[in-house]
């Protein structure tokens, strides 16, 4: 009998030990440990051993997407996670309001501004580059995204921001010798000045300096991007699949997959989202789906600020929230494998992406092994073994028996 399936990915969840422990080897968490103990487990190379994922390729690859085939850019994604429909041979940049001040940008985020941001995003709609057109629309917080549409361009250029503060920002460079590379480079170095020109004076950035804000003068580029054709989810899989994130650059990558979006009230994306309204929203999903995706970001927020206390908290707070809600539940939600893992592994020792495996956890109609906890070392001693994230959904289609027989 077929299964129906939920995958719960939390972000940057995989740790390095400080002092002796990770996060997840010290944090109450008894309900992922349910799943451990009773499923079967394993660790995961998301995308390849020893190769550091981003958030992007790590959820094409676990999505069974090859992302050497298939990726080719953060900004197509993000555009698609703001609502914008990429055309082909569009040009999509994630962006960021910063602030800059004599020739060096002090703040990337603009004193984190949220306020005036649609009136400044309608001035920079009127900026007019030659024989392209501009489509800008901000994203949550001070995030944007920027489409130049026309003829000849190219994603193969470098970033503008520096991911950096104190310093002066990049000047865009094409990354291989194509006309259309060198092109687009000189737009984006345009469209830049154009964006320090308007906003120096605009009305938005007057107010909040009159305020002692920091003023939002530039929009910095980078993860230059375009749209690829992928084969649907429902396509590959045969399933009607639905996401439940916050994230606006994961909800990307599951729209341009197909699956259906799922707003939910109060998720932020943040350490403060209201993760017990997505557990909710992904049980009742789970009676019109048959793939259900559950992302939850705060454990990567915690790991890059480095704040190991933030990160044991957020995983117990996801262990009540969303796994014990998610368990209280099963008796009405029949015939299902639950899939429990991460993106990637964020140290916090390094307070970035590392290519350590991540631990995995399957509940359901499966082989259990003698794993009891749900943490990385755990885990590693389990009877999945350690397997390669682009094989995942082909594991978890037999599991769930949807798989199609090879052979005779
Ligand atoms: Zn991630
Ligand atoms: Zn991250």
């Amino acid at each position: 009998m077929q299964t129906k399936l939920l995958l719960i990915v939390c972000d940057g969840l995989g740790d390095r030990p400080v002092n002796g422990v990770t996060p997840l080897e010290i944090a109450n968490k008894p309900n992922m440990d349910t799943i451990a103990s009773e499923g079967i487990c394993g660790i995961m190379d998301t995308v390849r051993a020893g190769i550091r994922p981003g958030s992007d390729t790590s959820h094409l690859s676990l999505f069974g997407y090859d992302p050497f085939k298939y990726y080719k850019g953060r900004g197509a994604f993000e555009a698609s996670g703001t609502g914008l429909k990429l055309q082909k041979g569009d040009v999509a940049f994630r962006c960021n309001f910063a602030t800059i001040k004599n020739g060096r940008i002090i703040d990337r985020r603009a004193g984190r501004i949220e306020d005036g941001l649609d009136e400044i995003a309608n001035d920079i709609n009127t900026i007019k580059l030659k024989n392209i057109e501009i489509i800008f629309k901000r994203g949550a917080g001070h995030r944007g995204v920027l489409v130049f549409r026309g003829k000849g361009l190219s994603h193969n250029v470098s970033d503008v921001d520096p991911e950096n503060e104190n310093v002066p920002y990049n000047i865009c460079k094409p990354l291989d010798n194509s006309i259309d590379a060198r092109k687009t480079a000189k737009l984006v170095n345009e469209f830049t000045k154009e964006t320090i020109d308007i906003l120096s004076k605009h009305p938005v950035n007057r107010e909040r300096e009159g305020k002692g804000k920091l003023p939002a003068n530039i929009i910095l580029c980078r993860g230059a991007g375009i749209k690829v054709d992928m084969p649907s989810f429902e396509e590959k899989y045969g399933m009607s699949a639905a996401c439940i994130s916050a994230t606006t650059l994961i909800k990307g990558v599951c729209r341009d997959v197909g699956m259906d979006i799922i707003d939910v009230k109060g998720i932020t994306g943040h350490i403060d989202s209201n993760i017990a309204n997505k557990a909710d929203a992904a049980i009742k999903a789970l009676k019109r789906y048959d793939f259900v995706f559950l992302h939850i970001k705060g454990t990567d927020e915690a790991s890059h600020d480095g704040d190991f206390n933030s990160k044991k908290s957020m995983i117990e707070r996801i262990d009540k929230e969303v796994i014990g809600r998610i368990l209280k539940h099963l008796k009405d939600i029949k015939d299902i494998t639950i899939v429990l893992t991460a993106d990637h592994s964020t140290p916090l020792s390094i307070k970035q992406h590392s290519a350590d495996p991540v631990p995995i956890a399957i509940l359901g109609d499966v082989r259990a092994d003698d794993v009891k906890r749900f943490t990385e070392r755990d885990c590693a001693k389990g009877g999945l073994n350690r397997i390669c994230g682009i094989n995942l959904m082909d594991i978890i289609m037999d599991l769930s028996n949807r798989s199609k027989l090879f052979g005779a």
